[in-house]
């Protein structure tokens, strides 16, 4: 895999991995969403302040590999301040371009580095984790998601 290996693993996603945004508890959280891949061993438990449908605040822990990690990392990133309807918005553009469907990447901004996942069947559950737990968060779901 070696090339292909450092193509996804781009500087971004590794510096995330590495150190990790927003990665706390948030005691003032009022939706909190957990999320499993059993296939990778990715654990993540996301953590938002919502208010009048504005993401005010979020943050996750967990322990997964570096690509579901960096993943929540840039994603908690790039929701906080957004609405809800917004943040599903992204949600459904950065799926579509990891699962290989063309997107313009560049209104998903830093989450562009993530295009290369497409090419990585088993990575691809790794990068959108996160994402399925903030989305249940938001939906008010308090069963853990699983990516199976
Ligand atoms: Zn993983």
């Amino acid at each position: 895999m070696g090339d292909e290996l450092n193509e996804l693993y781009q500087e971004v996603i590794l510096d995330h991995s590495k150190s990790p945004r927003n990665f706390k508890e948030l005691p003032n959280a009022n939706r909190v969403a957990e999320g499993h891949n059993p296939l990778c061993g990715d654990n993540v438990k996301i953590f938002i302040r919502l208010e009048n449908d504005v993401i005010q605040d979020i943050a996750f822990q967990g322990s997964g590999c570096a690509i579901s990690k960096a993943s929540a990392s840039m994603m908690t990133a790039a929701l906080k301040g957004k609405t809800k309807a917004e943040a599903e918005k992204i949600f459904g553009e950065f799926q579509k371009m990891v699962t290989g469907v063309e997107v313009d990447e560049k209104a998903l901004g830093k989450l562009a580095a993530f295009a290369g996942v497409k090419k990585f069947a088993s990575r691809v559950k790794c990068a959108i984790l996160p994402w399925h737990a903030v989305s249940a968060g938001l939906e008010g779901k308090d069963q853990p998601v699983s990516t199976e």
